[in-house]
């Protein structure tokens, strides 16, 4: 076995991170632009229904490696924005087939959003811009690009001019069919050319709409991620921009046009990371294919923290499997790890060396998790509290083990105070051999789910059924 007790005390001044960037299709090592201010990029949901667990990876995922810069290069030093996207067709569609208000609906559902995300333990980002709060940023970006030659207004509509920029397609690595063909564009007689996109469109009275140099309108999907990540990670580039898999065409390869070409400039953003699906039952979740499970269902089934905790056990380019089976088995896992800090309470310690090269290794969280499962074993075989607290830190990286232990187990410390009353209650009837009464309070506990196991010694044990 590997030598736990030397790994407490080194301390690590360098580990060098490394991610796999979309943009070349490898692993590279991460050095921020500025150190003191690392900035990350990750787009946020579209708010016109609750997230399924599938969009929750990638946020659970991105919030991870948040938690990591944070540790490589201190709290203050990283600025994380997730935006919302609250001006859509698909919000204004469904506002309509719900006869909801069409401010009410992505109000509320960003209320959701907020507390989905709690459940599972997500830091709150930096910023939260939502779309509707940057649109004169959208129009300032929009003629940029128009008076580049970069855009052009038609009908009231403004579409980007995809021809007008050689390196389009770079990060998805699409020739112009499969732009085409990949972007489902619609065909439209004030297009230039079948794969420019939309910037702004024309908006009728009764539908959200902005006054703008093309008329009232609004903005497309696109521009809005430029506009937001601009206003608080300029200049440009900044180091990392993620989301899922589905998002690098057409979404980042639009953002990336319409940044690049507003500023001139080559890059939006140094590094591009993408998380896997997650299946079920080998298909992708998703909405279109009706297969969703949403964030309350699963948590109906196990806490938030099982949940996260079987998003993470696969690695985040992979595709992963949503399970029922699984979620139990990151329950019982966690009923394992909190069982070890119930048992030696200690202060916060540093996290385990390997854990953080694991996560430092393109986020290899299952990796990191199996080194937080051998580090578990050596404190139960040990009952070294210094490696109870090196497993707590480590947990606390993957953004797991936040709860007090006796809650996460018992329901709380007044709940395990009232066992102990009664085992104590029940300590003066044995040698009295008064066993009618200490087997009564056994049995009434156990009808609680709490399993007495007397010791020759005299002292009595207890665990959850
Ligand atoms: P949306 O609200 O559809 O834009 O999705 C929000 C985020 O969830 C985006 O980063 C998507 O790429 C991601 N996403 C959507 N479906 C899945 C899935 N089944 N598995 C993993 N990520 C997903
Ligand atoms: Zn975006």
């Amino acid at each position: 076995p590997r030598s736990r007790p030397a790994a407490i005390f080194l301390s690590r001044t360098t580990v060098q991170l490394r991610l796999h960037n979309t943009l070349t299709r490898r692993k590279e090592a991460f050095a921020p632009i500025d150190p003191k201010r690392v900035r990350l990029y990750v787009c946020g949901p579209t708010v016109y229904q609750r997230i399924h667990v599938g969009n929750a990876r990638a946020f659970v995922v991105f919030d991870v490696l948040y938690r990591l810069l944070r540790h490589l290069y201190g709290e203050q030093n990283v600025v994380y924005v997730r935006n919302i996207t609250d001006i859509d067709d698909k919000i204004i569609d469904q506002a309509a087939k719900n006869g909801e208000d069409i401010r009410a609906l992505p109000e509320r559902t960003t209320a959701d959003f907020h507390a989905d995300l709690a459940a599972l333990d997500c830091l709150p980002p930096t910023h939260e811009p939502r779309a509707t709060e940057h649109v004169p940023g959208m129009i300032a970006l929009i003629q940029r690009l128009i008076e580049r030659g970069h855009a052009y207004s038609a009908e009231g509509h403004v579409l980007f001019s995809v021809p007008s920029m050689p390196a389009y397609g770079r990060l998805s690595g699409r020739n112009r069919e499969e732009q085409i063909a990949g972007a489902r564009v619609e065909v439209a007689p004030y297009k230039r050319d079948p794969a420019d996109f939309v910037l702004w469109k024309p908006s009728p009275d009764g539908l959200p709409g902005w006054d703008s140099p093309w008329g009232r309108g609004r903005p497309g999907w696109h521009i809005e991620c430029s506009a937001m990540s601009e206003a608080f990670l300029a200049p440009l580039p900044f180091d990392i921009h993620a989301g899922g898999l589905d998002l690098i065409f057409p979404h980042h390869e639009n953002e990336i046009a319409q940044s690049c070409c507003a500023h001139g400039i080559d890059q939006m953003a140094r590094f591009w990371l993408h998380n896997g699906f997650l299946d079920m039952r080998g298909e992708k979740m998703s909405k279109s294919l009706g297969n969703v499970i949403r964030v309350p269902d699963a948590l109906a089934r196990a806490p938030g923290e099982a949940l996260r905790l079987h998003l993470l056990a696969t690695h985040y380019r992979q595709p992963a499997d949503f399970g029922e089976s699984a979620l139990q088995d990151a329950k019982r896992t966690l009923d394992r790890l909190y069982g070890a800090l119930l048992r030696l309470p200690a202060d916060p310690g540093a996290a385990d060396p390997v854990v953080i090269d694991a996560l430092a290794d393109d986020l290899n969280t299952p990796k990191a998790l199996a080194a937080i499962h051998d580090c578990l074993g050596e404190v139960n075989r040990t009952g070294d509290p210094r490696l109870a607290a090196t497993l707590h830190a480590s947990a606390r990286l993957l953004g797991l083990l936040h709860s007090a232990p006796a809650q996460w187990l018992h329901g709380g410390e007044d709940v395990v105070a009232a066992i102990a009353a009664r085992i104590a209650e029940r300590l003066p009837a044995r040698p009295a051999r008064e066993f009618a009464r200490a087997d009564a309070i056994r049995a009434e506990l156990l009808a609680e789910g709490v399993i007495l196991e007397d010791r020759p010694d005299g002292t009595t044990d207890w665990r959850r059924a």
